[in-house]
């Protein structure tokens, strides 16, 4: 048995079912990271459950033994956001792409930040969109010669993920890099024990489609935060957000504790939804009477 199998034996988070990625693409990085970060904190596979978009990066919870939800374009955080309200007991973590996350589902990304339910939303930042075959995406850098900027490149100024997540309240706020997998798991652990909205942006390269923004081109800029890095002070992690370019800095840039939407409303606390009665049997309504109104 090759040391791979026996470190897939040992995971129980590894899917039957082998992921389809191109080889080397950046997205393997992250699901090596976060199956070991699950199984060294001690979860079981069900008490898991895994939500995507669409894009690369979405097919994700395919690769994996736990529960998953391969949803619609830019929708992994509202379904992510309905199983935590519904199934508190689950772990919930939401996966998916630039694309996805950062442009058809930004709305999504915004309140799932400002409402602060305990979950987790991993990010595959690759700068381009992989799966469609190398259109650009919100995160495409300026100038940036792609299928759709084939003449002058780029012309629209990039989404900074790490300013707007820390605009929108994010209490939880991180940057990993696939190719450096060990830290990337250690954030990611942090992430899933954070209690709250705990966002990572993973860089995370697309070996096929973008050219431009390599495992060699991050590695001769990421470097990760000290420990002088003041994580309870907003200013700071702002200021470390705007360094892109010559220097781009990998960790938490922003850690705080504060109530969630659950936690302030009466309505959510202590009721675990998908444990009681389907439709309004528990206030005496029969809803098969409702239906039948409308025959
Ligand atoms: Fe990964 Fe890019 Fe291949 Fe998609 S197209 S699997 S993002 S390398």
């Amino acid at each position: 048995m090759s040391e791979k199998e026996v470190k897939e034996e040992i995971n129980p988070f590894i899917g039957d079912v082998k992921p389809n990625w191109c080889l080397g693409c950046g997205n393997y990085g992250l699901l090596t990271a976060t199956t070991n970060a699950l199984a060294k904190l001690g979860f079981k596979p069900n008490e898991v459950v895994f939500t995507s978009g669409i894009g690369c990066s979405s097919n994700f919870p395919h690769w994996t033994s736990v529960y998953g939800i391969h949803s619609l374009h830019g929708r992994s955080l509202p379904v992510a956001m309905g199983v935590r309200l519904t199934n508190p007991t689950l772990t919930v973590i939401a996966v998916s792409g630039d694309g996805d996350t950062y442009g058809i589902g930004m709305g999504h990304f915004i309140h799932a930040a400002r409402r602060n339910l305990d979950m987790t939303c991993l990010v595959m930042n690759n700068q381009i969109n992989g799966l469609t075959t190398g259109q650009y995406s919100p995160t495409s850098q300026l100038g940036h010669i792609t299928i759709t900027s084939p003449l002058n490149g780029v012309d629209e100024y990039p989404i900074n993920p790490i300013s707007l997540a820390l605009g929108a309240g994010t209490s939880f706020v991180a940057r990993g890099f696939s190719g450096n997998r060990k830290h990337l798991q250690s954030i990611i652990e942090k992430a899933i024990q954070h209690k709250g909205f705990a966002f990572v942006d993973v860089l995370s390269p697309c070996v096929t489609f973008n050219r431009l923004n390599t495992y060699s081109w991050f590695r001769e800029r990421v470097y990760e935060l000290g420990d002088d890095h003041d994580t309870t002070n907003i200013c700071d992690g702002l200021i470390k957000a705007q360094e892109w370019g010559e220097k781009i800095p990998i960790g938490v840039f922003y850690q705080i504790m504060k109530p969630s939407l659950k936690d302030l409303d009466p309505t959510l606390q202590d009721r675990i939804p998908v444990n009681e009665p389907l439709g309004f049997k528990a206030q005496g309504i029969n809803i098969q009477d409702i239906l039948d109104e409308f025959r």
